[in-house]
C-alpha cells in the first residue's frame, strides 16, 4: 500500500471500468499526494475533520486532511540505473574533460562504444579524469573497466569511492551527485484535464510526460535491477583480486554496454524533467516572477512614441499620464511637504489605484511648482526618493500615533 510520499510506479492516471477511478499508484494519485476533498478519505469513511484529522483510512490508505496536501506533497520514482544529477554536470565535465564530453550527453550514447575511456584516480584519491588509454600514469591509478556510456563511467565511480577510497568520489555519492530517485511534484502544480473532445483522452502538463516515460523505463528494466547489483559485486570482487595481485585486466562484459543504453534513456528523461521544472519556475513567465513577486517594477510606464525625424531630441515630449507614472514619487513628496496632505489620505486616495483624470489639476500645479526656477533649490532638497513602501511605514506610524492618543 502506499504512503504519503511514495513512491509511484503506474504510467496510468485513472483505472477502472469506466476510466474514471483515480490509479493509486499513479501520478494522481490520492494516498501518494493527499485527499482531493477536503478532510475526506477516497473511500469515505473518514470524512469528519473534528474527529479523523489527520488519520489515515484502513481502506484506502487516504490520509484525512486537508487537500492543500496536494499542492505541496511529492511523490518519487527510484530509478533502476542511477543517473547525473543534471544540476550538477559541470563538476562531472570537469572530470570527463573537453575531449570526451559526449559522455555526459545522452543522446549521444550509441557513438560511445566505439573508443576506449578509462578512469584515472590519483593515489591520494583527490582527483578524478577520464584518459584514452590504460597506459600507467605516475602517481594514478587506472581502474580497468572500459567506460562506454554513464553507466560505466558511474560504475568506475562507484569503484573509486568503495573500492579505492577515493575522497572526491566519496564526495560525489555522499552530496548526492549521483542520484537514484526523482521526486515526484505535487499533481496540483502539474494538471490533468479531460480532452473536452476526445472521450478517454487527457490534457496534461508537459512534465507529466516524462514521469511518464520514466516510470516506463523503471517498468521495462526492473527485472535487471537486482542482476546489476549481483553483478557488480561479482566485477568488484574480481577487480580487487587483480589489484591485490598485480594482474592487469580488464572488466568485459557484453552487459555493460547495455545497461549503458537503458541509463543513457534514464538519463535523458531527467535531463527533460529538470529542464521543464526550471523553465516553469524561471524567466518572465516563470513561475516566480508571475506569481510570487507581482509588481516589482514601480514607477514605470511603456509606450510606443512615433516621432517626426525632423524633429530635435529635446524637443520630444511623453504625455502627462505617462509623467505622472514616472514622477509619482516626487508628486507624492509635493503633497506631502508643500501641499500639508497627511500620509493617511495620500495611501488612500492616490496610491491605492492609478487615476490620472481626478488627480488632474494638482498634478499639473505639481509640474509647474517643479519646472519653475525659482523652486530649483527645493527640489534638490528631495533627497530621500519617496517610495510606496515608505509611505505605507508613513502610515503606519501615524496610525499608531493616533490611537495612541485616542486611547
Ligand atoms: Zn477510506
Amino acid at each position: 500500500m502506499n504512503k504519503l510520499g511514495g513512491e509511484v510506479s503506474s504510467i496510468k492516471f485513472f483505472t477502472g471500468k469506466f476510466g474514471n477511478k483515480i490509479d493509486e499508484d499513479g501520478l494522481l494519485s490520492e494516498s501518494i499526494f493527499g485527499p482531493i476533498h477536503d478532510f475526506r478519505c477516497k473511500c469515505g469513511k473518514l470524512s469528519l475533520e473534528s474527529c479523523d484529522s489527520g488519520k489515515v483510512c484502513d481502506r484506502c490508505n487516504v490520509i484525512c486532511a486537508s487537500s492543500d496536501l496536494r499542492i505541496k506533497t511529492f511523490g518519487k520514482i527510484t530509478l533502476v540505473f542511477p543517473v547525473i544529477k543534471p544540476t550538477k554536470r559541470k563538476l562531472f565535465k570537469k572530470i570527463v574533460g573537453k575531449d570526451h564530453k559526449h559522455l555526459l550527453d545522452p543522446r549521444k550514447a550509441d557513438a560511445l562504444a566505439v573508443t576506449s575511456r578509462y578512469l584515472s584516480c590519483s593515489l591520494d584519491g583527490l582527483e578524478l579524469n577520464v584518459v584514452d588509454t590504460l597506459a600507467q600514469v605516475p602517481f594514478n591509478y587506472i581502474i580497468p573497466i572500459r567506460i562506454t556510456g554513464i553507466y560505466s563511467f558511474i560504475l568506475a565511480l562507484k569503484f573509486a569511492n568503495e573500492v579505492l577510497n577515493s575522497s572526491a568520489a566519496k564526495e560525489l555519492f555522499d552530496k548526492k551527485y549521483i542520484i537514484d530517485i526523482i521526486k515526484v511534484l505535487p499533481p496540483d502544480i502539474r494538471p490533468v484535464i479531460k480532452d473536452p473532445k476526445k472521450k478517454n483522452e487527457y490534457r496534461y502538463a508537459e512534465i507529466n510526460k516524462h514521469y511518464i516515460s520514466l516510470i516506463n523505463q523503471n517498468n521495462l528494466n526492473l527485472s535487471s535491477r537486482d542482476v546489476a547489483r549481483a553483478k557488480e559485486k561479482d566485477w568488484f570482487e574480481r577487480l580487487k583480486y587483480n589489484l591485490d595481485n598485480n594482474i592487469d585486466d580488464e572488466l568485459v562484459d557484453p552487459i555493460i554496454p547495455e545497461y549503458d543504453r537503458a541509463s543513457a534513456r534514464y538519463q535523458y528523461y531527467v535531463d527533460l524533467i529538470y529542464e521543464s521544472v526550471f523553465k516553469n519556475i524561471s524567466g518572465k513567465t516563470g513561475f516566480i516572477r508571475s506569481s510570487i513577486l507581482g509588481k516589482t517594477i514601480e514607477f514605470s510606464a511603456r509606450s510606443v512614441v512615433i516621432i517626426d525625424p525632423s524633429l530635435e531630441p529635446y524637443k520630444i515630449k511623453v504625455s502627462r499620464k505617462i509623467l505622472y507614472k514616472l514622477w509619482f514619487p516626487y508628486f507624492l513628496y509635493y503633497l506631502a511637504n508643500y501641499k500639508d496632505i497627511d500620509y493617511n489620505t495620500l495611501f488612500d486616495n492616490y496610491t491605492q489605484f492609478e487615476n490620472y483624470d481626478s488627480h488632474k489639476e494638482i498634478f499639473s500645479e505639481f509640474l509647474n511648482w517643479f519646472c519653475s526656477e525659482q523652486n530649483q533649490n527645493m527640489v534638490n532638497e528631495c533627497k530621500e526618493t519617496p517610495s510606496v513602501k515608505i509611505l505605507i511605514k508613513k502610515r503606519q506610524q501615524e496610525q499608531e500615533q493616533k490611537d495612541d492618543i485616542f486611547e
